[in-house]
């Protein structure tokens, strides 16, 4: 098959963590007989410095012109909040996001085998394992609902930031869940708060259509306090888990810390047609960016997530995954991970170490 990637490498450690991505991706299409394209898109810092502005004219028309996304992280002080709203990363990473359409938010939280000590769980909880993937609505909800500030007569200044959500976008996130929960174990867990929340009312009704389209996956509400909760006790009880912007901002993060490193964790942003986004859930880095010390399996990771969810091609994800643990079994290290007297490499090593291992599969 062939491929196009766009390849956004962005600021600090990103073009690093990207190059590594980029190596595997070409052991994977040399082992299993693919062409991959790729396409240097310009976004971020870097953007600012050649052209004057973080999201150049015709990133988007770019990125779908391709069928998947690779990013590595933008951002740094040298474009802080003091710099235009044009210049600024973060405004790129907004708007590449609204214009592939991208609005369910995949991030896996795994405890790779081989890491179980660097969990801050419970030695009984972390060896039980976690694998769960967490699915979070991206575009709606109080990050994008109308706000408000006025002054009131007896109460000074007041504020409202209104949570509003559709029938429709409960639906399409909905069924990106029940969907993925087909590949994995097929469970549900629809995250919300219908005691108290009207949209959480809709949000639960429409699980509950959905869940009868779906009867060979189990299905549960949870309480989003409640799920805080469970994520800390016992996060092997979960599967799929999908809920609203602002509680899966939370509880994404959450689930991602009880795995250990901020350095493995990958993540994709889907649509409906345009090219999915695939990223690590680290930002640039900078303290770290050109110090050959930033670990790539995050980004290698996310290399993975797009053959299987755009790709769809499992086997060439599963080969990948194996690799990295395979890696990180033989007990090697890059120094975010490792523990006094653990192997440690730099990104460029733990790269080679990784696609020394594809290759040899
Ligand atoms: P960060 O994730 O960049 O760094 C947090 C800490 O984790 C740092 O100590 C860093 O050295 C370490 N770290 C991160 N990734 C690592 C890796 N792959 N290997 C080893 N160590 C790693 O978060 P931050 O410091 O809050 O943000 C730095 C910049 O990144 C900011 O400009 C922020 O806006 C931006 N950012 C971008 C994205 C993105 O591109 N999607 C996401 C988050 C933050």
């Amino acid at each position: 098959m062939k491929y196009k990637i766009a390849l956004i490498r962005g600021d600090g450690i990103g073009p690093e963590v990207v190059n590594e991505a980029v190596g595997v991706i070409d052991v994977v299409a040399e082992k299993f007989g693919h062409q991959i394209e790729y396409v240097d898109v310009l976004l971020g810092g870097c953007a600012t410095d050649a052209v004057g502005k973080s999201y150049p004219d015709g990133t988007a028309e770019m990125c779908k012109a391709c069928d998947a996304v690779l990013l590595g992280a933008v951002g740094g002080p040298k474009w802080g909040p003091d710099k235009p709203a044009e210049q600024r990363p973060e405004t790129a990473l907004l708007a590449i996001r609204k214009d592939l359409g991208l609005y369910a938010n995949l991030r896996p939280a795994t405890l790779r085998p081989a890491l179980a000590d660097s969990s801050p769980l419970r030695r009984e909880t972390a060896e039980k394992g976690i694998d769960l993937m967490m699915v979070r609505e991206l575009t709606g909800g109080v990050y994008f609902g109308k706000r408000d500030r006025y002054q009131t007569e007896d109460r000074g200044t007041e504020c409202t930031d209104l949570m509003a959500y559709s029938e429709k976008e409960i639906e399409r996130v909905g069924r990106r869940a029940f969907e993925l929960a087909r590949l994995r174990r097929k469970k549900v867990s629809s995250v919300d708060k219908a005691n108290v929340l009207e949209t959480s009312r809709l949000w639960r009704s429409v699980m509950h259509r959905l869940a009868e389209e779906y009867p060979d996956v189990a299905y549960e509400d949870v309480l989003v306090d409640n799920c805080a909760m469970q994520i800390v006790r016992d996060p092997g009880q979960f599967d799929v888990l999908v809920t609203e912007n602002m509680f899966g901002d939370i509880l994404s993060d959450e689930a991602s810390m009880v795995t250990g490193s901020i350095g493995l964790l990958p993540s994709a942003s889907i649509g409906d047609s345009a090219p999915g986004l695939y990223e690590p859930i680290h930002g640039s880095a900078p303290d770290i960016a050109g110090q050959d010390k930033a670990n790539p399996t995050a980004t290698i990771l996310s290399a993975a997530m797009m053959f299987r969810y755009s790709f769809q091609r499992p086997e060439e994800a599963d080969a990948i995954e194996l690799a990295v643990d395979a890696v990180l079994a033989e007990g090697w290290r890059t120094a975010d991970i490792a523990k006094p007297g653990e192997k440690t490499v730099g990104t460029r090593e733990m790269g080679r170490l990784i696609r020394e291992k594809l290759a040899a599969r």
